[in-house]
Formats: structure tokens, C-alpha cells, sequence
């Protein structure tokens, strides 16, 4: 740590003591005990999201942006990676997502063992650790087409860490192969497969998924099929999809559920708040009354930070997604409880679908500035959280931006 990082710890230190005086006596006992490594209680976290006083809120964000330095001194992560969607079809019609199209959508999408490869080797060339696979669920796919491009990748670039498919996915494999659970993530272990996002969580209450994916995958599979991934030795990321019909007790409640599990299998790598992006979203445009236009800027401060609380102790890494919030809301987080701004991505089209203006691609160099605008230390790392290198007084080799190759325009899809 070099004398400025020192300096700004000791000022950080008073800062929070001060606030902490000035805060209820409610919220500072809570935040006193998360201080002396004590877990709070899930109704406890609950009066942390609903906290109002300017003070209170304050003080939230300063002990998270403690913890955080305590677990993450200076250093902020980022992965070189690159997203491929390889299918855009879907008939599960989870009300949340304009990424889906039907099979007859003249913007439908699917790439073939050749183009993901061929992604796949261009990502590895310009310097990506891993790629990260998910898509919609094709009616007409092969279950084993996820075990054909795990292989496919792997007998290519045996190196590349492949971070792919949402649990929803392996659901919909398992059942398609006929596989249990277990067989099935064992046998893409085998081919390669590294990890597994923990996407498809959205809000892990019954009543709210009913509303959101007619819970067609319920929370206790949910549960079962990121708790059987651990077991068979693959981690994974954890998500919440937060600001439509949702509550602060929900969150919490999320968040408490994604610690339980963290203690029995120590699985997860991270966890990722994902914004809800309402604009073309199904769920808003159809119940504009009852459905919320994503989470407020407070709010999303307060699910970074309430989470750098909560998980303290369990899940070290919290994530911010640019793409959902941009750089600028990106690096104000991470003065409050955020240490990793996840992947470059190289093209990312999930959210671009749902609205969301910042997805496609942000590169190593890029990201470091942000990092370093803040005052802090960047440094890649995989995406099982080794770091690889720091950039104390050098910077990420500039890459441009990808280009359209040979009429074929790898991002032309984000524009429809
Ligand atoms: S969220 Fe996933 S499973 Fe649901 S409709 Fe969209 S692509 Fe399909």
C-alpha cells in the first residue's frame, strides 16, 4: 500500500466514525456489528435497504466502502472476456426480457459451432482469459449442443476458460439429454466447462417469479442446480435482478439465502446486482401501473452496499455491471462497496436488447482509467478471482475496438 492509499485509509477511518456518531441508533448498532465481524440478521439487512435518514444512508455507504478496503485493500478486478450469446430464441417468455425472439423473428439468432469458435479464438487473440456462453432456450436445440461447444472451444483453445450456461440452461439440458443434474454438469466438467454464471436468480421468492417467469424455474431448483455445480466442483457467479415488483424484504432475503448457500458449499465466486432495465421490457410495458422503471440511483447504491455488508465474510466479491449502469455510476460504486467492474465483453447483447444504452464492449485500458480516476489500483484477474496483474505503474496494452469483419458485423444483432 503506498503512502497516498495510507493516507486516504487513516482519513476514511475518521470519516466513518464520524458518520456512524451522526447515524440512528438502530442503523449504527447494525453496522457496528457487521464492523466487528459479526453476520446480521436477514431483518437486519432489511433495515439497511429501508433506511432514509441522510445520515443513516451515509453511514452505509462508508462502513461498506470499509469492508471492502479491509478485504480488498487498494486493488480493483477486472477480467478480459467476451460474451457469446449463441442464441437469441426462446419460447420460455419470462416477462422481464426483450432478448427473446421466436424462431420466425427475422432479428433471430444462431451461431454455429464455427462462429462461436471463431468468436471464441478472436476473443483469445486480443488477450481474453475467458468467454463467457449463455443463450435462449431453442426449442429445436439438442441438448448435447452444450456439450458440443464445450468441446468445440476447448479442441481449439484448451487454455480459454468457458463460463457458460445460466442454471436455467442446465435445466433445460438435463432435461432435453435426459440427464439428472449431477450427470449432466459432470460430464460438461469433464469437456471443459470452468464455471457457471448464476444468472436466471432474478428474485429468489415463489411469488414474485410466478410474475416474472411463471416460476418455470423455481427457486428450489434454482437452488438444487447451483448447489449440485458446486458439488461437482464448478463455481459459479451469484446475480439479483432487482427494481420491478420487487421489496427491500425480498432483497434481503435473497441475499440471505445466497449466504446459507455460500456456507455449505463455498461456490460462489461473486455476486452481481443486475438492474432491472424497464425500457422494452414486457413486463413494464404491459403493466406500466404496477411495474417499476428499475431501481432508483439510492437504491442502487444501497443494494451494492447492503450486499458488501450482509455477505461479509461469505462472498468478498461484489460486482458492478457497467453495461447495465455505465462507467460513471460504475466507478462511484466503487466507493461504496464495490471491488471488481467484471468483463470487457467484447460485444454483449442482453442488455443492449432490454434497453440498457452502455453494453458492448469496454476495453482492459478503459476500464484501468476508470479504476485509477478513483484512486485505486487495477488489476485483472481470472474469473476464479487469481490475480494476474496489477497495474501499479503501467497500464492494459490499448486493443481497439472490434470491427465489422469481411460484411459480417459481429454487433449488427445489438442494433435491431
Ligand atoms: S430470460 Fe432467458 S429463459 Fe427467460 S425468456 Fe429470456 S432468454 Fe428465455
Amino acid at each position: 500500500m503506498n503512502e497516498l492509499t495510507q493516507n486516504i485509509f487513516s482519513d476514511q477511518n475518521k470519516n466513518l466514525n464520524f458518520v456512524l456518531k451522526k447515524s440512528s441508533t438502530s442503523i449504527s448498532k447494525i453496522l457496528l456489528k457487521s464492523l466487528n465481524g459479526i453476520e446480521i440478521s436477514e431483518d437486519e439487512g432489511t433495515s439497511l435497504f429501508k433506511a432514509k435518514n441522510k445520515d443513516d444512508v451515509n453511514a452505509i455507504y462508508l462502513t461498506a466502502k470499509h469492508l471492502c478496503r479491509l478485504v480488498n485493500k487498494d486493488k480493483v478486478t477486472f477480467v478480459v472476456n467476451r460474451n457469446i450469446n449463441f442464441t437469441n430464441v426462446c419460447h420460455m417468455g419470462c416477462k422481464f426480457c426483450n432478448f427473446a425472439k421466436r424462431m420466425k423473428d427475422k432479428t433471430s439468432e444462431w451461431l454455429d459451432l464455427h462462429e462461436i469458435v471463431y468468436r471464441s479464438q478472436e476473443a483469445w487473440d486480443r488477450g481474453a482469459s475467458e468467454v463467457c456462453i449463455q443463450g435462449g432456450l431453442h426449442p429445436k436445440m439438442d441438448g448435447e449442443y452444450y456439450f458440443d461447444i464445450v468441446k468445440a472451444i476447448k479442441s481449439k483453445l484448451p487454455d480459454m476458460h468457458i463460463h457458460a450456461f445460466s442454471p436455467f440452461e442446465i435445466w433445460y439440458g438435463s432435461s432435453k439429454t435426459r440427464m439428472s443434474y449431477k450427470s449432466f454438469l459432470s460430464e460438461l466438467r469433464k469437456m471443459g466447462l470452468g464455471s457457471i454464471p448464476g444468472t436466471a436468480a432474478e428474485i429468489l421468492d415463489t411469488e414474485i417469479r410466478k410474475k416474472l417467469t411463471k416460476n418455470k424455474l423455481s427457486t428450489e431448483k434454482w437452488v438444487e442446480i447451483i448447489k449440485t455445480a458446486h458439488s461437482v466442483g464448478l463455481k459459479s457467479s451469484a446475480t439479483i435482478m432487482y427494481g420491478h415488483i420487487d421489496s427491500a424484504e425480498n432483497w434481503s432475503s435473497h441475499i440471505s439465502l445466497l449466504r446459507e448457500i455460500q456456507k455449505e458449499t463455498g461456490g460462489f465466486t461473486e455476486l452481481v446486482p443486475l438492474s432491472f432495465v424497464y425500457e422494452d421490457s414486457p413486463l413494464y410495458t404491459q403493466n406500466q401501473d404496477i411495474v417499476r422503471k428499475g431501481p432508483t440511483e439510492e437504491e442502487v447504491n444501497k443494494m451494492h452496499s447492503v450486499s458488501r455488508i450482509m455477505l461479509h465474510g461469505f462472498i468478498d466479491n461484489i460486482q458492478v455491471s457497467w453495461p447495465k449502469l455505465g462507467s460513471k455510476r460504475a466507478q462511484e460504486l466503487l466507493n461504496m462497496g464495490v471491488n471488481d467492474l467484471g468483463g470487457t465483453l467484447m460485444n454483449e447483447s442482453i442488455s443492449r436488447a432490454a434497453g440498457a444504452k452502455n453494453g458492448q464492449e469496454i476495453t482492459a485500458r478503459e476500464i484501468s482509467d476508470i479504476i485509477r480516476d478513483a484512486n485505486l489500483t487495477p488489476a485483472r484477474r481470472n474469473t476464479l478471482y487469481e490475480i494476474k496483474e496489477v497495474f501499479e505503474n503501467h497500464n492494459p496494452i490499448d486493443i481497439p475496438p472490434l470491427v465489422e469483419r469481411n460484411g459480417f458485423d459481429p454487433l449488427s444483432f445489438l442494433n435491431t
